[in-house]
């Protein structure tokens, strides 16, 4: 009975699957994008974040109902203690064809002592997060975080077999003038980039209106010197790819700001404490960890995924003018996973 009452699929009511679960296990990071955290963040006390094995039965309740896809991500996934254990144990799901992909965004800083065992469970495909090939630039952006020790994770990652996605933020004054040599690297050693605009989520330090870089501007810029053909390819995700003829390698436009990619969307958002964004531009979230934690069955907490899928709404309202300083929504992308 458990098994029939967890198992029906998740349709939106504008008739979208939903097939793809994003899950932020942590809140915590060891980088600062200027963009993404503020320097003084405070952090989620330990007990209000699921366990392990806790996110472990959420993610799977999420595959019994249709999910092929899963990603973890943060804050900083590989952060958390024992993050492996959660990768051990949801590759079940990959051996017994359930799922199609069990994937991982990070910022690369741990990536190095992990590559191997990731792809022992299973992760073929990852995106890794890098705003700038230049040493200091790159601390100016992340505060905290070491260029070299991402790029030596990078090069770990695809001697194991991984293969990588990048994905650089375009920032106005700072990093605007290095995409072309960001995609050119990246095409070099056979990764996908993808480009993505700031999106107004939490409040930062910075003025965001002073960081946006609408990618309208990067992709004129880049027609000056390269071919790009748009190509159908599609990751499950919201880019839009073109094929750049002159390195035969892939780049992707994230536009939510110039472009509203919510008629495609497919996807739910958990957080580390159990608590499901069913868009990542609202406020409205579902408590999951509480009928996670009446039961030891997986009845109650299937039945709080059914209602919160029944509330996913038609799309964002993010907006970035002079006019609108507050973010269009409180909580920052570490929470909600990027
Ligand atoms: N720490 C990991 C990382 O950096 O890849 C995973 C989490 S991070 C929140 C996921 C992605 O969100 C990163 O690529 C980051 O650049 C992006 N991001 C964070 N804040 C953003 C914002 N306000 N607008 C657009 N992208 C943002
Ligand atoms: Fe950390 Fe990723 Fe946010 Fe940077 S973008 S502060 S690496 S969570």
């Amino acid at each position: 009975m458990g098994l029939e009452k967890t198992s029906s699929e998740m349709i939106d009511p504008f008739g979208r699957h939903v097939t793809y679960l994003r899950v932020s296990v942590t809140d915590r990071c060891d980088f600062r994008c200027v963009y993404c955290m503020s320097e003084n963040m405070s952090f989620l006390p330990k007990k209000d974040i699921l366990s392990l094995e806790e996110l472990d039965r959420v993610c799977s309740v999420f595959v019994e109902k249709g999910v092929r896809k899963l990603r973890l991500t943060g804050g900083e996934p590989l952060v958390r203690k024992n993050i492996l254990h959660l990768f051990e144990r949801l590759a079940r799901h990959l051996d017994s064809g359930k799922l199609d992909e069990l994937t991982v965004t990070t910022n690369g800083s741990q990536l190095k002592k992990y590559a191997r065992d990731l792809f022992g469970f299973g992760v073929r495909r990852i995106n890794v997060s890098l705003d700038t090939l230049d040493p200091s630039k790159f601390k100016l952006i992340t505060r905290w975080g070491n260029l070299n020790k991402v790029l030596d994770s990078i090069d770990a990652a695809l001697a194991e077999g991984i293969k990588i996605k990048i994905n650089t933020v375009a920032l106005k004054g700072v990093n605007e003038h290095e995409l072309e040599s960001i995609m050119t690297w990246a095409h070099g050693k056979n990764m996908d980039l993808t480009f993505i605009e700031t999106m107004p989520l939490g409040e930062i330090e910075e003025d965001r209106t002073d960081q946006y870089l609408p990618l309208s501007i990067v992709r004129a810029r880049l027609l000056d010197n390269w071919t790009l053909n748009d190509i159908d390819y599609k990751t499950g995700g919201p880019a839009r790819y073109v094929n750049v003829q002159e390195t035969g390698g892939r780049l992707g436009f994230i536009t939510p700001l110039t472009h509203n990619f919510c008629e495609s969307c497919n996807r739910v958002r958990l957080t580390c404490t159990g608590t499901l964004y069913m868009c990542l531009g609202q406020e409205d979230a579902a408590d999951l960890r509480t009928p996670l934690r009446a039961s030891d069955d997986n009845v109650l907490l299937s039945e709080a995924i059914d209602e919160a899928i029944l509330r996913k709404p038609k799309g964002h309202d993010f907006i970035i003018d002079r006019r609108n300083k507050a973010p269009a929504v409180s909580r920052h992308m570490s929470v909600t996973g990027g």
